[in-house]
């Protein structure tokens, strides 16, 4: 009741939800306490969720932001967001996010850009809450929902998460089911929770988590406790402090915060070493063409026949034309543009297949310093806090909105586990994050140092 309250009060202003099921929350929370009161209680009993619109939600509005996806209500439930219901949670409803999560700021929903709820110190200027997950991101930090949902490709949940002084955590590729979520890019995609703290994302990721038939690069092994990972010292773990990622102009306040990290970590028992990852500077642009390869194949079923939007035409082929040419936007079409000449005959081997040579490399890079015995990497999440809705640089150099990327996107292309932990303020007073990078499934060590930065 009180979310419901609070949504209807803020949304106007944040615009984090799309669509609000306060009818479903309140059926939902009435099961919910049946089942508390026969003592047959779920995990997450009563737990009011937002869900990013890019996860199936039966029989309720799914349209990844995108005007394509107009209308769309699909007949089935994504794994995941069935597994939260299974364990008692409780659906507020459908949050906003950059269009098919292509973006770094929110600013390519069909649906307007989400506001971040902090401000800069003597400023009334609105900031983005970073993307894809903006939504996301700004519910949790508004408090418009106890924790979310969110999907991570190439940052969108660390990145958000660092942005609104959040918790976000992308689980190692295969953790999570990816079926019935819209797909973007289906070998980097991973589902995972936005929080207020370590705790709650814990204790969410243990719920979405799971293997799945229907999804076969999840995998089968066992979702531990994360929550139990809480508190313990950080005796024995050596975290490694990768030299490549202090990238030229970084600025000032982002190196103290690392420093910052690196001193509470060693206060906590760890032992820190420095550490070589000599592909890191490839990992953008590979990234830039492999992601939009998978995407451009992934939204070719939209086609104006199976989902949401049709536009009219005078044969199919006309109506193929306009649909997509009127439905998607122009972040959307320029991935479908870069994904289609990379893939095409003649360029494929110069792009698409050097990019896999060096996701390769980035992934060897990392198992080279695992394997000499280091427990996680300590990184920070992003080069900047938030920027300005409407920044005119980011507008008129899409290059400058992907390097905001340039801390996140290695993780997706190893399939690593990676978590955002807010880790201080900069000048102006906006939350800036720290990244802490695991081993495979290992996403119990992230928990366990991510709580002694947060
Ligand atoms: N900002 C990146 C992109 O636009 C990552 C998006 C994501 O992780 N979904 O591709």
């Amino acid at each position: 009741g009180a979310y419901i309250q609070a949504i209807e009060n803020a949304n106007d202003a944040l615009n984090a939800y799309i669509v609000t099921t306060p009818e479903k929350a309140l059926e939902m929370a009435k099961a919910s306490d049946a089942r508390l009161a026969s003592g047959n209680a779920g995990a997450l009993e009563g737990i009011p969720l937002g869900i990013k619109d890019l996860f199936g939600t039966e029989g309720i509005h799914t349209q990844a932001a995108s005007h394509i996806l107009d209308g769309f209500k699909p007949h089935y439930e994504s794994t995941v967001t069935a597994n939260l219901w299974a364990d008692g949670a409780v659906m507020l409803g459908k949050l906003n996010m950059d269009e098919f999560a292509m973006g770094s700021s929110n600013e390519t929903s069909y649906y307007g850009p989400v506001k971040n709820p902090w401000r800069a110190k003597g400023s009334n200027a609105d900031l983005v809450p970073g993307g894809s997950s903006g939504g996301s991101a700004a519910a949790v930090a508004a408090r418009l929902c106890a924790g979310a949902t969110a999907t991570d490709t190439g940052g969108s949940i660390r990145q958000p998460a660092a942005f609104t002084g959040t918790v976000g955590i992308k689980p190692t590729y295969g953790r999570c089911s990816r079926w019935g979520i819209v797909a973007f890019a289906s070998s980097l995609d991973q589902a995972g929770p936005i929080a207020r703290d370590v705790r709650d994302a814990a204790i969410l990721l243990k719920s979405m988590a799971s293997v799945d038939a229907k999804d076969t690069t999840s995998v089968d092994i066992a979702v531990p406790d994360y929550e139990s990972a809480i508190g313990k010292p950080l005796a024995g773990l050596k975290i490694g402090i990768p030299k490549e990622y202090r990238v030229d102009g970084m600025p000032e306040e982002i190196e103290k915060l690392w420093q910052q990290g690196i001193a509470w970590l060693k206060d906590a028992g760890a032992s820190i070493v420095d550490i070589s990852l000599p592909h890191t500077k490839y990992a953008l642009p590979a990234y830039y063409i492999v992601a939009p390869a998978e995407a451009s194949s992934n939204l070719a079923r939209y086609d104006g026949v199976r989902y949401g939007l049709r536009v009219p035409g005078k044969d199919i082929v006309d109506m193929y034309e306009r649909t997509r040419a009127t439905g998607f936007g122009e972040e959307v079409k320029r991935r479908i543009m870069i994904g289609t000449y990379v893939l095409s005959a003649g360029y494929y081997d110069a792009y698409y297949l050097q990019a896999q040579k060096v996701r390769n490399l980035i992934k060897k890079d990392f198992e080279n310093v695992f394997h000499a015995g280091v427990d996680a990497i300590l990184t920070p999440a992003t080069p900047s806090a938030a920027f300005g809705i409407a920044d005119q640089d980011m507008a008129a150099d899409p290059v400058k909105m992907y390097l905001n990327d340039i801390f996140t996107v290695t993780v997706n292309m190893a399939g690593l586990p990676g978590i955002a932990v807010p880790a201080g303020l900069d000048a102006r007073g906006l939350p800036l994050g720290l990244q802490l990078i695991g081993r495979p499934f290992d996403e119990g060590t992230l928990f366990q140092t991510a709580y002694v930065i947060e």
